[in-house]
């Protein structure tokens, strides 16, 4: 799921943070976690600690956290047992790792003491924000919206920064899970819909905040919950203080981390991701059959949903297209030559396998859909008979403004053309998505969608924004419909 500069045609993950009290060399924790969220953000990564002798300790770097945050050199240089952690793929800011300045966690010296906050999502107002907050004084170091909420904080009156960050945030619309410390209390808050995610853990004697499931597990902590929709938690050596700064809304947690942003092992809503995945394939085999001889994923993401399709369909399961786990980004620099070779560099078709089938390919989703047609040229060039293409998610028709990037409307495929001219661009025998009701369903939610009340976000794929993008719509951005 690692994306490369080969692969301009996925949704891009948006972020992930981490953060744990209350452990020796909380810095190694926190950098296992983070590597463990590495699928949410390959760009750069930061790691802040406190200690009460060295103070706060920060490292910001551009890259992997495997090759940067490693026990001699960095993490040493943190030490305490309190630290908070982010990856980042710029989705507001800086597009791609350009300025240091831009990498969370940032840190903020207030009256009563320092703190730091690292935030994964979109801050859909941070436009109208920012030019207020320069018009009164305040003088931004990066791109970021982000650093909107220290310089809330800073103008707050309250006297602790928890009050100080519930200040700031009941200014923030959009989408926001946000973990943050000061010397000796680690913070996490979630947005009132949810629509990012955030988990709490036990670790040892001490906590952990994590943005996925699975980056408990690396560290060995025992998942305690998620922080729910609109909540605070504040940690301590007295333990979790729980806290509601928002007014009560219906949560809206974004759909798209089921598909799939999240790593299949991780758990959302008492969900598995991969289980959520599978009914999926099951719903699109159910909604889109077609006679066929083997059911093929696009790895990696697109293999829990065609073990579901297999599974429903009778139709037997094979790996028809392999993965070079190993296609670094740094590897070689991406030039003319070798971006010509696109996904040719990443997947390599099983001639022996393919050759004179009628073969159903499942993915995750469409975006651009340029993938999907080299996809079905290297299918063919093996031999294949026929080609399927069934995806496991909607037509992506709009862009994500709540931390996730996606290509401008124009270039998505799906607003520009129907499902029978999408398949006749990609040049297959057939081309079917599973509809909002079947994800709805393989998520849990029995009935499928209630179209008078949406339980996910689903903007990507209804045009209906739960949190009307405002920044964007002074842009010009103009949407199907988007809530006041
Ligand atoms: S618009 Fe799509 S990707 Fe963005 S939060 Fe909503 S469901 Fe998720």
């Amino acid at each position: 799921m690692l994306s490369h500069p080969f692969d301009d045609d996925k949704l891009r993950e948006e972020c992930g943070v981490f953060g744990c009290i209350g452990v020796e060399d909380a810095a190694s924790f926190v950098a296992l976690g983070l590597h463990a969220l590495q699928h949410r953000g390959q760009e750069a990564g930061g790691i802040i600690t406190h200690h009460p002798e060295s103070g706060f300790q920060s490292a910001h770097r551009f890259g992997l956290v495997r090759d940067n945050f490693t026990k001699q050199g960095v993490i040493e240089t943190l030490p305490g047992r309190i630290g908070i952690g982010h990856v980042r793929y710029s989705t507001a800011g800086s597009k791609g790792a350009t300025q240091i300045r831009d990498v969370q966690p940032f840190f903020g010296e207030f009256a009563m003491g320092g703190a730091a906050i690292a935030h994964n999502g979109n801050i859909t107002n941070a436009d109208a924000i920012r030019r207020e907050l320069i018009e009164r004084g305040s003088i931004f170091q990066s791109s970021s919206d982000s650093e909107c909420l220290i310089h809330l904080m800073a103008r707050s009156f309250q006297k602790t920064i928890p009050e100080r960050m519930k200040d700031a945030l009941r200014r923030a619309e959009g989408a926001f899970s946000v973990v943050a410390m000061t010397r000796t209390k680690l913070i996490g808050v979630r947005d009132p819909l949810g629509v990012r995610p955030l988990v709490l853990g036990k670790l040892h004697d001490g906590w952990a905040l994590a943005s996925e499931t699975c980056a408990l597990d690396i560290i060995g902590a025992d998942f305690v919950r998620e922080i729910e929709p609109g909540e605070m938690v504040v940690i301590s050596d007295k333990g979790v203080e729980s806290m509601r700064p928002f007014a009560p809304q219906k949560s809206r947690f974004c759909v798209f981390e089921h598909v799939y942003f999240s790593r299949p092992d991780s758990f959302f809503g008492g969900r598995s991701v991969y289980e959520t995945r599978r009914r999926i394939g099951v719903e699109l085999a159910r909604e889109a059959p077609v006679e066929a001889d083997l059911v093929c994923p696009v790895p990696d993401s697109g293999t829990p949903a065609a073990i579901g399709y297999s599974q429903e369909s009778g139709i037997e399961f094979a790996l028809g297209i392999t993965r070079n786990q190993y296609m670094g980004r740094t590897f070689i620099e991406p030039s003319q030559q070798i971006r010509s070779m696109g996904v040719r560099l990443k997947l390599n078709v099983n001639r022996a396998l393919i050759r004179g089938k009628r073969i159903i390919l499942v993915d995750d989703s469409v975006v651009r859909g340029t993938t999907s047609q080299k996809i079905k040229e290297m299918i063919i060039e093996a031999g294949a008979k026929e080609v399927h293409f069934r995806i496991a998610s909607p037509p992506t028709a709009w862009p994500c403004f709540y931390g996730v990037d996606t290509p401008d409307r124009e270039n998505l495929l799906a607003a520009r053309m129907t499902e029978d001219e999408m398949r006749d661009h990609i040049g297959v025998d057939s081309l079917k998505f599973v509809s909002l009701n079947g994800l709805y369903r393989a998520a849990g939610e029995a009935e499928g969608r209630d179209n008078a009340c949406p339980q996910y976000c689903d903007a990507c794929f209804s045009g209906e924004y739960p949190v009307a993008p405002h920044d964007m719509l002074e842009r010009g951005f103009q949407p199907k419909y988007a809530a006041e």
